[in-house]
């Protein structure tokens, strides 16, 4: 493949865990990647270095990605972007990813917790998508990432799961609405993973993680590497068929 013709992602939140390492099993299989930082512009650098040392292609925008006012002016900058280093106007995968967690009973909620969580993890992924339609090149692919939140219930994830509960549905919408344009939309719903996610509370309590083990048919938390590599064979040619599914990606929790 020649730079000319490899595809392109759009990876929210690809500065660092989940987001970060699909980015870069992503440029392991010939995809250049535009990542989205949100405070960590220095993360965000190291990655896009780290994957043009391996002979990839990459750059990185800042993104809140709960922000819906200011998405014309990102949707610009990417523009702006693709062009300089791609010389191009489309790009081909979104990977909704960007995202931050809440551990708060229903009870426990404020609505301003409620609101942050709905602008970044629902109503941000709802106008950012839409923003980005004309950008997806016919034949692309969006992947949405729910949790396995959204189908079994820990106590204190209300707010959160039923957001990307919201998301799963919202991905079988895109999957109808955009199957003309040769566009497939699919869900990921990874387990509890060890990143800095929620403090980084699977990754260094070791209580909980414990408590994710023990419930894990595979016996562990996961791990970035358990979740990039997949998302990256989901957008291959060998998944193109594979279309408004929800593919939980958990090593087998709370069956
Ligand atoms: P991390 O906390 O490790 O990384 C979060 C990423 O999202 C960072 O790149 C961060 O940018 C970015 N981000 C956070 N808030 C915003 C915002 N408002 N606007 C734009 N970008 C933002 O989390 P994970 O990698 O673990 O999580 C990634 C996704 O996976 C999330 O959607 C999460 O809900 C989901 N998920 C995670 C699970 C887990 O156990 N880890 C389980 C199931 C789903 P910056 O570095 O600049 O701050």
């Amino acid at each position: 493949m020649t730079n000319s013709t490899r595809p392109i992602a759009l990876v929210t939140g690809g500065s660092r865990g989940l987001g970060r390492n699909t980015a870069f099993n992503l440029a392991r299989k010939g995809i250049d990647v535009v990542i989205t930082y949100r405070s960590r512009a220095d993360e965000a650098k190291a990655a896009v270095a780290e994957i043009e040392a391996a002979g990839g292609r990459a750059a990185a925008l800042e993104l809140d990605a709960g922000a819906v006012p200011t998405f014309p002016a990102f949707v610009a900058a990417l523009k702006q972007t693709l062009q300089s280093t791609w010389q191009r106007n489309r790009f081909d995968f979104l990977v909704n990813n960007a995202g931050t967690g809440l551990r708060k009973t229903v009870a426990e909620t404020t609505e301003e917790e409620f609101d942050a969580l709905m602008n970044i993890h629902l109503k941000g992924v709802f106008f950012l998508t839409q923003a980005l339609l004309p950008l997806i090149n016919d034949g692309g692919r969006i992947i949405n990432i729910s949790s396995g939140l959204a189908r079994f219930a820990v106590p204190g994830s209300s707010a959160y799961a039923m957001m990307k509960g919201g998301i799963e549905v919202f991905t079988r919408y895109l999957a109808k609405e955009l199957g003309p344009r040769g566009i497939t939309a699919n869900t990921v719903a990874p387990g509890a993973i060890a990143t800095d996610f929620n403090g980084g509370h699977v990754r260094d309590d070791a209580d909980i993680n414990r408590m994710v083990a023990s419930v894990t048919a595979l016996g562990r938390a996961g791990v970035p590497d358990d979740i990039g590599p997949m998302i990256a064979s989901l957008l291959s040619d060998d998944n193109r068929w594979v279309n408004a599914q929800r593919i939980e990606v958990s090593g087998g929790m709370n069956i």
